[in-house]
């Protein structure tokens, strides 16, 4: 069991804040994904949640008990980085066992948990191999082994995949995938790739500058960000946002073209318009839709990406699915999904999503 609270949690390092009023529950066996640009403070929050940096404010409890002066081994979390550093004189067996042997555990446990683990990560026939002798994603695996055989009540996972390449990436992304479903543990993981946050989160943490932005499933951030931030980091391609002129009954695109849409009453005055690359569609060019100018197209086989410009109103990226006939230079109509657009306000804050209107 290991249900955590953060609450109003603050780090400092000297004077600098660098993580303010965190305040966050993860149920028993969730799956947290962290994300945010370099440098928000996601690899503090963790080493804060393993006991490797103490907390500045606030407290942090696992399962009511307040954890913030517990030494880390005593809090019974399992870490596993980004760079796995393996003792290399030691086989596959022994770096999975070694902290129980450390601890003098019995002999008959630690081998029943080896090749438990062993087992659960694929790694039965490598068990007399050193570390020189695996590849990069056998050896993050044996590290995740080491992590699995201490049987924790929390796994803390911080960018354990970046240093592998995009085949193995996938790989192991399914194999954490498994894993928690076997071992049904709370999981905090840190990563920057979009496809493993949105794929592997109960619930996704949005982080930047040290504030959380948004917290939600990953369906819930995708569809209604709470801001600017939020739309433009979760989805790749990223969000489109043009500035616009907001009205009681639309939107007003730089260009003077006018989008009809259906706010909810009294919503604020829009001033920036949010599309998601796959909210454009490709069409002949005519009066009433966006005119625009092709600059750049991938052709990725299953999908296009069209870079654009779009006169007066600046550039902006469409993605088609399948492989849309279109050369760069190509002049091109654009029409917008109105069912599925974003308005800001002035400070970036979303505002309520509005649905299109027949013009
Ligand atoms: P992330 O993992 O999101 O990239 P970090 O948690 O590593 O970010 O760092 C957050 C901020 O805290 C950064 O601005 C970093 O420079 C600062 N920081 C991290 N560790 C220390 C430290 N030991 N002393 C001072 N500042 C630190
Ligand atoms: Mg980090």
């Amino acid at each position: 069991m290991a249900r955590m609270e953060l609450k109003d949690v603050v780090k400092r390092y000297g004077m600098v804040e660098v993580l303010r009023d965190i305040n966050l529950d993860i149920a028993d066996g969730e799956f947290i994904v962290l994300v945010g640009p370099s440098g928000c403070g996601k690899s503090t929050l963790l080493r804060m949640i393993a006991g490797l940096e103490p907390i500045t404010e606030g407290d942090f409890m696992i399962d009511g008990a307040r954890m913030n002066d517990v030494r880390p081994r005593d809090r019974d979390i399992a870490m596993v980085f980004q760079s796995y550093a393996l003792y290399p004189h030691m086989d596959v067996a022994r770096n999975m066992g070694f902290s129980m042997e450390i601890r003098r555990d019995p002999v008959d446990e630690k081998k029943r948990r080896v090749t438990q683990a062993a087992a659960t990560l694929g790694l039965t026939a490598l068990m007399d191999r050193l570390p020189k002798a695996l590849s990069g994603g056998q050896r993050q695996r044996v590290a995740m082994g080491r992590a699995i055989i201490r049987d924790p009540r929390a796994f803390l996972f911080d960018e354990p995949l970046s240093n592998l390449d995009a085949a193995l990436r996938v790989e192991m992304r399914l194999e954490i995938a498994r894993l928690h479903q076997r071992l049904g543990a709370t999981m905090i993981y840190v990563t920057h790739d979009q496809v493993e946050a949105l794929t592997l989160a109960d619930r996704i943490v949005v982080l930047n500058g040290g504030d959380i932005q948004q917290v939600g499933s990953p369906l819930d951030l995708y569809e209604r960000p709470a801001n600017k931030f939020v739309a433009q980091f979760i989805g790749s391609p990223t969000m489109n946002v043009v500035p616009v002129t907001g009205g009681v009954e639309g939107v007003t695109l730089a260009n003077g073209q006018w989008l009809a849409l259906s706010m909810r009453e009294n919503t604020p005055f829009a001033t920036e318009l949010g599309i998601r690359p796959e909210h454009l569609d490709v069409v002949d060019p005519a009066p009433h839709v966006l005119t625009a100018t092709a600059d750049v197209v991938e052709h990725l086989g299953s999908d296009t990406n069209i870079y654009v410009n779009v006169d007066k109103v600046g550039p902006m990226m469409v993605r088609k699915h399948g492989n849309i006939p279109i050369a760069a230079g190509d002049t091109l109509g654009l029409r917008v999904d109105t069912d599925h657009v974003h308005l800001f306000s002035e400070g970036g804050m979303a505002l309520p999503t509005p649905v299109g209107r027949a013009a």
